[in-house]
This record gives C-alpha cells, sequence and structure tokens, in this order.
C-alpha cells in the first residue's frame, strides 16, 4: 500500500517536487499509477435464425432471452497494457480469436501478446465453432471481432486511475461432477461400439450402475475487483468451475446463461446500478469440463425452481462473491504482465480400420441424415482424419501482482485447475477455460483411461492422452516469479 497521502494520482510536476523532497522511494511510489476500464460490448446477432451449438443436433433459433455480451476489461500499470475479454459464446477457435485480437491491436492499440479472450460457454449462444452437427454460424464471425475491437476501444476512452483487490472463497453448493464410476459388471457403452468404458457422464438420478463421482470439483469462487480512487465500482472479474446451467432458459433462444444473471445480481448487490461508466461484471469459466450444477446423488430430481436455476445460481455465487469484496484489500498499484507459449499437441486420428468403419456407418444413414450418436460420431472421425497430426496451443499467463491467472484453450477437468492452484499455493491462482482457441476437453491421463463422454474421439475431444501434464508443466513454468 502506498502512504495515505498519496493515495490520489498527482500530476507530473508535483510528482517531480516530491521526488527531490522525499527521496526515491516516495518518488517511485508516487509515479506508479494504475488505471483500469470496463466495457460490455453487445454481441447478440442482428441476422435470426441463427446456429446455436452446444448439442448434438444443431439448433437454429430466432429469439432472443438475454442479450449475448463480449465482457472487456482493461488494465495499465504504466508500462503495461492488457485485456481480458470474456465472451457469451460456448467455444471460441483460435483463428476467430485471432483475428479479433488482431483487430484489437489495429483499433485500439494493445498488442496481440497483452490480451486474453475466453467463452463462457454458455450453451445457447451463436456457433463460432463447428461441434457435432453445428457449424460456424455466416458472418456471425466477422461481426463479433469487429463489436470486441470497438468495446476495447470503448474501454480504453474510459480509462481512469484505479485500485485493485483480489479474493476466493468456496461456495461447494452449485458444483458437482457430473461424472460417475461405474459398478464393476455394469456395460459402459462408447459411441465406436466399444464396451470398456467405466465412467458415465451424466447417468441421471438414482442410477443403480454407479458408485461415485470419478473426480472432485473445485468450490473456488475467485474475483478480480476494480474500484476508483474513491471507491465506485469499475469491474469484478469472477472466476467459477461450473460448465453452464442452462436450466430456465428456453432452449429455442439465445441467452449468456447464469454469467450474465452474476453480473446483473452483482451490479445490485454493489449498488452500482446507476453508476457512470457503468460497473461491468465479468463471470469467466475456471475448469469445469467435467463439473455440472446438477446433484446426481439425490435419488431424484428436485422440483425446478420458478425463477429458473440459472437465476438461482448467479444468485448463490454473486452472493459469495460479493462477500470476498467486502473483505478485499485495495492495493494503488501493482505490476501486470502476460506471458504465452505454443505447445504442439498429437491429434488423436481414428486409425485406418476405424476411419472405413465410420465412413460406412454415414453411407449406411437413411437419406444421408445423422440422428444418432454413433453416426455423428463417425462422422466427427472423418473430419479428424483431416486434422493435420499435430496442433499449436496458446498457452498463456497473466500475472496482476501476486495471483496468478492460467489460460487454457480447453475445457479443462476440475483436478488438473486444482492442481494447477495447489502448485503455486499460498500465492492465489485460478484457471480461465476455453481461452484464446478451442481444442476439445482436457482430461487426465486416467480419466482418459475411464473413458466416457469426455474423451470420445470428436472435434470435441482430439488431443493426446498425456496433453494435461504437458499442458500443466507449461502454465506452472509461465506463472513463476520472474518467469521469462
Ligand atoms: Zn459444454
Amino acid at each position: 500500500m502506498m502512504p495515505t497521502l498519496f493515495r490520489r494520482p498527482m500530476p507530473f510536476l508535483l510528482a517531480a517536487l516530491v521526488c527531490s523532497v522525499f527521496g526515491t522511494n516516495l518518488c517511485t511510489a508516487a509515479e506508479k499509477v494504475l488505471t483500469a476500464a470496463a466495457y460490455a460490448a453487445d454481441i447478440t446477432p442482428l441476422k435470426f435464425p441463427v446456429s446455436s451449438n452446444g448439442q448434438m443436433q444443431d439448433r437454429m433459433v430466432s429469439r432472443v432471452h438475454d442479450p449475448l455480451h463480449a465482457r472487456c476489461l482493461v488494465l495499465d500499470d504504466g508500462k503495461s497494457r492488457i485485456a481480458i475479454i470474456v465472451s457469451d459464446s460456448c467455444m471460441i477457435p483460435r483463428e476467430v480469436i485471432d483475428a479479433t485480437k488482431a483487430k484489437i491491436e489495429k483499433l485500439a492499440g494493445i498488442p496481440v501478446n497483452q490480451i486474453l479472450i475466453s467463452a463462457t460457454h454458455t450453451h445457447t449462444a451463436v456457433s463460432l465453432a463447428g461441434v457435432f452437427l453445428s457449424e460456424p454460424a455466416p458472418g456471425y464471425a466477422e461481426f463479433y471481432s469487429d463489436r470486441v475491437a470497438e468495446g476495447v476501444a470503448q474501454a480504453i476512452k474510459q480509462l481512469a486511475p484505479a485500485r485493485i483487490g483480489w479474493g476466493a472463497a468456496k461456495n461447494p453448493t452449485q458444483v458437482f461432477n457430473r461424472r460417475w464410476k461405474l459398478k464393476s459388471g455394469a456395460v459402459g457403452n462408447d459411441p465406436f461400439g466399444g464396451v470398456t468404458d467405466r465412467a458415465r457422464m451424466n447417468p441421471g438420478y438414482g442410477n443403480p450402475d454407479v458408485t461415485e463421482p470419478a473426480g472432485p470439483i473445485d468450490p473456488d469462487v475467485s474475483i478480480v475487483a476494480v474500484q476508483t480512487t474513491t471507491g465506485q465500482p469499475i469491474a469484478v472479474l469472477a472466476n467459477y468451475s461450473l460448465h453452464y446451467v442452462g436450466s430456465g432458459v428456453p432452449g429455442d433462444s439465445l441467452s449468456a446463461d447464469y454469467f450474465a444473471a452474476f453480473a446483473d445480481r452483482m451490479t445490485q448487490l454493489l449498488h452500482a446500478t446507476d453508476v457512470k461508466p457503468a460497473f461491468v461484471g465479468i463471470m469467466s469459466n475456471g475448469t469445469s469440463g467435467d463439473i455440472n450444477n446438477v446433484n446426481y446423488s439425490l435419488p431424484k430430481s428436485p422440483m425446478p425452481p420458478a425463477e429458473g436455476q440459472y437465476k438461482v445460481v448467479a444468485d448463490s455465487v454473486a452472493r459469495t462473491a460479493f462477500d470476498v469484496y467486502e473483505k478485499l484489500e485495495f492495493h494503488n498499484w501493482v505490476p501486470l504482465s502476460v506471458r504465452e507459449q505454443e505447445l504442439e499437441l498429437k491429434v488423436r486420428k481414428p486409425t485406418p480400420e476405424e476411419l472405413t468403419k465410420a465412413e460406412a456407418l454415414i453411407a449406411a444413414a437413411p437419406g444421408g441424415k445423422l440422428t444418432t450418436a454413433p453416426q455423428i460420431y463417425a462422422r466427427e472421425s472423418v473430419l479428424i482424419h483431416k486434422f493435420p497430426d499435430t496442433v499449436k496451443l496458446r498457452l498463456q499467463a497473466i500475472r496482476i501482482g501476486k495471483l496468478g491467472i492460467a489460460a487454457i484453450p480447453c475445457e479443462v477437468f476440475a483436478e488438473i485447475g486444482l492442481a494447477i492452484k495447489q502448485h503455486r499455493a499460498p500465492a492465489p491462482t485460478f484457471t480461465i477455460e476455453l481461452a484464446n482457441g478451442y481444442n476439445g476437453y482436457l482430461p487426465t491421463p486416467e480419466q482418459h483411461a475411464l473413458g466416457g463422454y469426455e474423451t470420445w474421439r470428436a472435434r470435441s475431444s482430439y488431443l493426446e492422452v498425456g496433453a494435461s501434464v504437458k499442458i500443466q508443466a507449461v502454465i506452472d513454468e509461465l506463472l513463476k516469479d520472474g518467469a521469462k
């Protein structure tokens, strides 16, 4: 913390005078000013109907339940300017992210390697990535990247002296591991004709074939908060490891799911409804590849809440975030840095026999219509066969003072996020998944051995079995103090 006398930014001449009178230490503190701003860019499409991915079958939606946003946070420590953008999208491929970063650099001047762009993973957004039977919505990627670049430029216009704090608290009430271990003797089918799976996703309530969840949860609600030097909230960037909620959002409509409802609730709790510039709540997705909001240890499905489950989750998580906010220690200045590294990983490609079998399944589909899981996965096998043998992932680590933020372009299993946190403990850390690209699910090698949906080869899961080990090693290194 700086001495009280110097909490307000000083004009340069006054700062220089203080330097000459009080000496170098105070001089350095007085010159360092953190500036921050946030802006929520509307990325709701203008043309309907439009493809919305997140299911096996494609869905064309023609209504807006609630608007989609790319929530942009810009921070500047006087040396380094960074942007963190969290978009209401299911997943965003690297080429769309790279094009968007290039537009941001051109329009707003932030270098491409100082930007994080992630997807919240709402399953009711516009298709930007091809997954299962959804393909990217024509024209939307360009619209999206224009809007995001304009949003960052707008945030930069609002940059003002700020202070920053971070913290975390646990909320285990809204997260459940959705993969359950199968009892010995229970049959675990996969869509390729195999029966070797030992784990099942979303087994249903009271399923006699399953024993226990196949992995842990991460209950942390982590936040980074920025406010003006007089205490007016600017933004809260939160992080929670929950896939999405969905329940309560009509299936034929676009919606930002609980991620936007969290932002609204946070605005209310902070009494920031009327502040100018507008307060921006941001919920980023943590490591939720195997996590959802359904408690299958209950004997049967509970009655859905009248106001929609996504609002119940948003309220619960926002209350935890608000509790953290109220106890935060704010810093008038902290150093900022972004580090990136490319990692080349092998693609799990089908064998010639698997490819032949897949092609035969597709050829036999009546009228060429793919309706069953084996047919849809057969098409995925053909598409993965056309992938290069290796792909390059961009891994990134942001440092905000002592806080570390990892960014991984996958749907990361919770235990990997916990291991990344553990590696840096007691220093605070969280991971934003589906960031800077999209490379499918990221199970550990042990989870691959159990099988189940998240391991089935498709554009939603294709990295080599050992990918998580290599990714974590790079992330741990990037997050180190003094890492280059
Ligand atoms: Zn999903």
